[in-house]
């Protein structure tokens, strides 16, 4: 395993890595988690990092906010990178992903 600030993408750490395919494109969790080879839970840490580091460069980290497939309820408001377990109003878990990206 890979236990450094190293990807696999040479000579570029994590964040760098994670900054490079936001750039481009929106991007999930769990996709972020196979390109890099970060798992979904330390790619958290990496992500509010890019957050606070882009507000203070002028740049904007977007974030397309889970949705509840069961009864629409729009997961924006709770401002969080992580994954909901389920829907606070009718207690659905199926639930969309989060999509992430950058605009520099
Ligand atoms: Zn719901």
């Amino acid at each position: 395993m890979n236990t450094n600030n190293k990807s696999n993408m040479s000579g570029l750490t994590v964040r760098g890595h994670l900054r490079v395919l936001l750039e481009q494109d929106w991007y999930t969790l769990r996709e972020l988690s196979q390109e890099v080879r970060v798992s979904e839970k330390d790619l958290l840490g990496h992500l509010e990092h890019l957050r606070r580091s882009a507000k203070a460069g002028g740049a904007v980290f977007e974030v397309d906010a889970p949705l509840c497939l069961a009864c629409g309820f729009n997961f924006t408001a709770r401002n969080r990178l992580q994954r909901p377990g389920r829907c606070p109003k009718c207690r659905s878990t199926r639930i969309s992903k989060g999509r992430y990206r950058l605009i520099v």
